[in-house]
């Protein structure tokens, strides 16, 4: 490798379908200066990134990433080192840490009704690793030390790029959805975050249906069954909705859900119309967790969900709290991180993006340097 430091680098933000050619046509592998340290920011040298599914909605120019400036490198899933500290006050920091970022750093003023009670994913003046600023997908990264998040004895440096997608899981399954065991759970969408919803949920006692279309089931869906969950394909003609109405039956040959409707539904797939559909699958008081966003607003019948007393959360992001519980669910092997990665070394990272934005791999994580 030349002495050049290089990154991923978003350049546009072009509509691109995720069928085309091309699909990486947004991006770039660019030279990358390494700015002066500020106060309280440090330089660090990556080790393992991760490609989230937000890094392809931005590459493939989706409206809800509409507002990430361009150039940027992007990544916020990611393990590295620490190279040197910059002017003022580093806490426990130190060079020769690894650690994971906090992707998102809140504003941190005392005024702030979310940063005042510690929850810096709801900071209205959040700034994410990798959108607001040059994130993981360089081979050096320049970052508050406020980020840190050490990693926790055990896990390895490439689990330290799943760290910040699970503790989005932890997040939304511990803190909003009260999972309890012998309930039936249904998680929409098969991508890794569907993924890891059905892993914790199941580990919580659930029993777990995923859903995917006709594109995954050669590889997402056909995980998910490998892992033994209950696979359900979707499409247009044959909705969820309707499959439920005819009955679903588990590999033990018992009914899963009780009359069409499952305990809780958890949204992963960003579709409006899977979240439109969500109501009419869930019991009378059951729970609707929405972990994805939407590039457009999403029709919801709420003289259904008054009727029913359906409960639906939104869950965003993640805390250092959330990341201490992923962490311990990787260490302890609960959520089982090898059957979900697929690596790629730096020189394959426009491949890792192309194989992630069509739905050919499960977590692609970027070995960078
Ligand atoms: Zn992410
Ligand atoms: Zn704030």
């Amino acid at each position: 490798m030349s002495n050049t430091i290089k990154g991923f680098c978003l350049q546009r933000k072009e509509k691109i379908h995720p069928n085309s050619d091309n699909v990486t046509g947004n991006t770039a592998i660019v030279d990358m200066e390494i700015p002066e340290l500020k106060e309280g920011e440090i330089l660090a040298k990556t080790l393992y990134t991760g490609v989230c599914g937000s890094d392809n909605s931005a590459a493939i120019g989706k409206a809800n990433f509409a507002w990430v400036e361009r150039p940027r490198v992007i990544g916020h899933e990611f393990s590295a080192e620490v190279l040197e500290l910059g002017p003022g006050d580093h806490g426990d920091v130190k060079v020769g840490d690894i650690f994971t970022p906090l992707a998102i750093l809140g504003c941190q003023d005392e005024e702030c009704p979310a940063c005042s009670i510690a929850k810096w994913n709801l900071c209205p003046q959040k700034q994410i690793i990798g959108f607001h600023r040059n994130g993981g997908f360089g081979q050096r990264v320049v970052l508050e030390s406020d980020r840190v998040v050490p990693l926790m004895e055990g896990l390895t440096h490439a689990q330290g790029a799943l760290v910040e997608p699970l503790s989005i899981i932890t997040n939304a399954l511990y803190n909003k959805c009260n999972i309890k065991p012998g309930q039936d759970v249904v998680v929409t969408g098969c991508g890794i975050i569907g993924l890891m919803s059905a892993e914790v949920a199941r580990a919580a006692g659930a029993r777990v249906a995923v859903t995917g279309i006709a594109h995954d089931r050669d590889i997402r869906l056909k995980k998910a069954k490998e892992r033994g969950f209950i696979t359900l394909e979707v499409s247009p003609e044959n909705t969820l909705a309707s499959q439920f109405q005819n009955g679903i039956i588990d590999e033990n040959g018992v009914p899963f859900g009780s009359n069409g409707k499952v305990d809780l539904l958890i949204e992963c797939s960003g579709v409006p119309q899977v979240l439109t559909e969500a109501i009419s699958v869930v019991r009378p008081e059951g729970d609707i967790c929405v972990i994805a966003t939407y590039g457009q607003d999403v029709p919801i019948n709420a003289t259904h969900l008054t009727r029913t007393s359906l409960n639906m959360r939104g869950s965003m992001g993640s805390c250092r709290d959330d990341y201490m519980s992923a962490m311990k669910l990787m260490v302890t092997g609960v959520f089982p991180s090898e059957h979900y990665t697929d690596f790629y070394d730096f020189e394959n990272v426009t491949q890792a993006f192309e194989d992630s934005i069509k739905a050919q791999n499960m977590k692609a994580v970027v070995k960078m340097n």
